[in-house]
């Protein structure tokens, strides 16, 4: 029980890494608050987490809304007393399938920016507001990505993804007098439907599965599980003295 008595807040929690580390995070004893901008979809994580014995409350969250951001913080506090576990995982990919740098428009760039990093960014900010005002520990987890480590998987969104890596970094420094520590996951290309839209079908999926298996020096897929594991140490007390640290889970 990892976990056990912790208060987390996910964001993106309704699909892929953030309903998989909803469900995770609950079976290892936190409270888990799953915050979404698509409601139904962070209720179906409320339902699953619930049905395998976990508790969890659904908060509508648009992660680029100032407003939404602190009043998912409000709710958790009013829900469960303290946060302890703020995982900014929300985020989009770019718009269109082989989108090259120089045609991406304004509004992609600003799309991008806004949900992958000022998402990330204000996250962050209430969550080190709420742990100070607490006086207590607490802990950052950030999902970026291989992309924004190296050139490959998007020119805008891997610069999205690199914000989020460096942003982590710093704030890790300058966090830690407080006892806050801050940390990022990076997952390479996972086949998650919502994320790459991929096709329903069966077969084409597995076709589709393939092809991402073999990008990846393992030959095998990343999942959400993987992801979620790795922020799992990131939020619990074993990583107590780990901060500041970028982990791939990108198959080698
Ligand atoms: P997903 O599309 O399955 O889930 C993303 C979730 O974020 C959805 O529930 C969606 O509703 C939510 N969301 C989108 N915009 C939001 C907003 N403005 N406010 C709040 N919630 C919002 O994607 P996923 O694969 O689970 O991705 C999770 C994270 O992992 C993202 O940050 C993504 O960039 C990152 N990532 C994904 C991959 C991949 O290949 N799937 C690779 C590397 C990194």
């Amino acid at each position: 029980m990892q976990l056990e008595g912790k208060t987390i807040i996910i964001t993106g929690a309704g699909s892929g890494v953030g309903r998989a580390s909803a469900i995770l995070f609950a079976e290892e004893g936190g409270n888990v608050v799953c915050a979404d901008v698509n409601d139904e979809w962070a209720k179906e994580t409320v339902r699953l987490v619930e049905q395998n014995g976990g508790n969890s409350i659904a908060v509508h969250c648009d992660v680029t809304s100032e407003a939404d951001v602190t009043a998912a913080i409000d709710a958790t506090v009013a829900e469960y007393g303290r946060l302890d576990v703020m995982y900014n995982n929300a985020g989009v990919a770019t718009p269109r399938p082989g989108l090259r740098f120089e045609d991406h428009t304004v509004e992609d760039f600003d799309r991008l920016m806004s949900i992958n990093l000022k998402g990330v960014f204000l996250g962050t900010k209430y969550a080190v507001l709420q742990f100070k005002k607490q006086s207590t520990p607490g802990s950052i987890v950030n999902t970026a990505s291989v992309a924004g480590i190296v050139g490959w998987g998007g020119t805008v969104y891997g610069a999205t993804k690199g914000g989020v890596i460096q942003l982590t970094r710093a704030v890790a420094v300058e966090a830690a007098p407080f006892d806050i520590r801050v940390n990022a996951v990076c997952p390479a290309g996972m086949p998650t439907t919502n994320f790459m839209d991929i096709p329903t079908d069966t077969a084409t999926q597995a076709v589709a599965f393939e092809k991402v298996a073999q990008q990846h020096p393992l030959g095998r897929n990343i999942t959400p599980e993987d992801v979620a594991a790795a922020a799992l140490f990131f939020a619990s007390d074993t990583a107590r003295n780990v901060t500041g640290v970028v982990l791939p889970v990108d198959g080698g």
